[in-house]
Order: structure tokens, then C-alpha cells, then sequence
């Protein structure tokens, strides 16, 4: 177990891909604290791990929120060696075009301070305890991160600003803290989008399919949420990773080469 009597908290650990990190950081021997929006799913949280997991409800747009979590897991762990900023908002793919002018205002707010000004705080509210503690940040980024049409330019913006956080960041803070992220691609989860779009209750299924996601993969895979936490693993370990800041994995299935005829090269083989 790599991060046997590491803590860490994670922000959106109530699905998708946060609630995958809870069950693999506890297999690897963590102790885990989860700040999240909805009471429902911590309360989940609770039930499904015999109270093991520490929930805390609370909104990531809230600086008091977050040092709350940050509070809530010194006192119940004794420290804090990992912040993993994750929850987030999609804009299922909403164009410069189709958002009416009645929303585009409401909307780059609602989104951007969930995710943006939400990874900024928490990283303000855990940097005490992550500097006592010599630990790390880890953000959970997207493939929008780096490319267009992953998202409308709400989220590809939201997103490529959590590389500037992660580069600026990881620079504050060294030497003692490591800032880094992971930047998957899509994945079937709970992701919902601003409800000044109306997207509040849509969830990211409800305008991909598997299959499309599919097949603009190199890899040719559908991950499932479980699939990415081996990255946030590796950068949060101790022995594993004393080399690693300022770095970004594009945990992707290989966007990053797919090709200009074909996706993948080798189909046919
Ligand atoms: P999800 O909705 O299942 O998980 C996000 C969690 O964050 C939810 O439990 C939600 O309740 C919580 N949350 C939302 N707003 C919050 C707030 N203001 N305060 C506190 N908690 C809040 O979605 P997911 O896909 O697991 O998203 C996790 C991360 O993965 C996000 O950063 C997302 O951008 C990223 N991501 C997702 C995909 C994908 O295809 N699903 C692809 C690339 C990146």
C-alpha cells in the first residue's frame, strides 16, 4: 500500500471519480475526509464505509467551507498529507453561440467559481497543514484542459485555468509541497453542469455515449472512474514520488497523438 498513514481529503468525493478516489486511497492504506455538496451522498459515504470516511457538507466556493474540511480532518487524523481539488461542473458542451445573453454572465460565474476560485480556496485553506506536513496538492483537471471541443468555452477556459493554478502553485510552494494533476478523459459519472445553463439536473451521460467517447480514443476505451485513481496514487505518494512537481498527467487514452487520418494507427493490426 503506497499511502499507508497518509491523509487525505477530496473535494466531490461523493461520485463519479471522487467517490472512486475515496475507495482506492482507503485500499492503499490512507485515511480519507470528503468535502461535498450534497448531504445525500455523504450521508452515503457513511453507510457504504462504516463511518471510516470523514464527510463533511459544505460548498467549494466557500473559503470558511473548506477550512472547515481542512479543520475537521487535522482533528479527527492529526494531519493532513494529501488535497485533492475535484469537484467540478461541466458546460455539456454549451458554444459562445447557443448561451443566450440573458445567462452568459450567471454562467461563467456559477462555473468558474466552483471550479477555479473552488481549487484556489481549498489549496489556501489546506496550505497550513500541507506545509506542516511536507504533503501535496493534487487537482483533477480534463482532457479541456489542454484541448478545444472537450467542453464549450466555459469549462475549456475553468479548466486551462487549473493549469496556471497547478504551474503557479507548484512554484509557491516548493520546496516543501508538490502541486500537481491529473487530466482525464470522459468517464460515466454524476458531472452535472451550472444551473444558470439549466444544467443542474443533467448529468454527463445524458448528452455522450460510450461509444462516441470510444471511438475518439486512441485507446479505444471507455474508462470507468476506478481506471484514473492509479495516477492520483502515484503523485500523492511519498516514496513513490519525490520527483514530481508542476506536472500534469493526461490520463487520457492517448489524445495527445491521435491521428490526423486515422484515431489510432494501428486499427488494423
Ligand atoms: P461528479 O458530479 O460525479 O462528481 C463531482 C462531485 O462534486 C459531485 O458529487 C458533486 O455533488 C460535487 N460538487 C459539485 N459542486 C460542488 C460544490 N460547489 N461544492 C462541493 N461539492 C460539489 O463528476 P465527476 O465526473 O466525477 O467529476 C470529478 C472531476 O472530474 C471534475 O473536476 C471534472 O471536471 C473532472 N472530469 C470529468 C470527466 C467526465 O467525463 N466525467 C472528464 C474529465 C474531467
Amino acid at each position: 500500500s503506497w499511502l499507508q498513514g497518509q491523509t487525505a481529503l477530496i473535494t466531490g468525493g461523493g461520485s463519479g471519480l471522487g467517490r472512486a478516489l475515496v475507495e482506492r486511497f482507503l485500499t492503499e492504506g490512507a485515511r480519507v475526509a470528503v468535502l461535498e455538496k450534497s448531504a445525500e451522498k455523504v450521508a452515503q459515504l457513511a453507510t457504504d464505509f462504516a463511518g471510516e470516511v470523514l464527510g463533511v457538507v459544505g460548498d467549494v466556493r466557500s473559503l470558511a467551507d473548506n477550512q472547515r474540511a481542512v479543520v475537521a480532518t487535522v482533528e479527527r487524523f492529526g494531519a493532513l498529507d494529501c488535497f485533492i481539488g475535484n469537484a467540478a461542473v461541466w458546460d455539456h458542451g454549451a458554444s459562445l453561440l447557443s448561451i443566450p445573453d440573458s445567462r452568459i454572465e450567471a454562467a461563467f460565474d456559477e462555473l468558474f467559481a466552483i471550479n477555479v476560485r473552488g481549487y484556489l480556496l481549498g489549496a489556501k485553506a489546506a496550505a497550513a497543514a500541507l506545509l506542516a506536513s511536507q504533503g501535496s496538492i493534487i487537482f483533477t483537471l480534463s482532457n479541456s484542459a489542454f484541448y478545444s471541443g472537450g467542453g464549450g468555452p466555459l469549462y475549456t477556459a475553468s479548466k486551462h485555468a487549473g493549469v496556471g493554478l497547478v504551474r503557479q502553485l507548484a512554484y509557491e510552494l516548493a520546496p516543501k509541497v508538490r502541486v500537481n494533476a491529473v487530466a482525464p478523459s470522459g468517464m460515466a459519472s454524476d458531472l452535472r453542469g451550472p444551473g444558470a445553463l439549466g444544467q443542474q439536473d443533467m448529468a454527463i451521460m445524458d448528452s455522450r455515449s460510450p461509444e462516441a467517447i470510444r471511438a475518439i480514443l486512441p485507446l479505444q476505451d471507455f474508462p470507468s472512474p476506478a481506471d484514473f485513481t492509479g495516477s492520483y496514487v502515484l503523485l500523492a505518494s511519498r516514496q513513490n514520488n519525490r520527483t514530481l512537481t508542476g506536472v500534469m498527467i493526461n490520463a487520457d487514452c492517448g489524445l495527445g497523438i491521435r491521428g490526423i487520418r486515422h484515431v489510432a494507427g494501428g486499427l488494423d493490426l
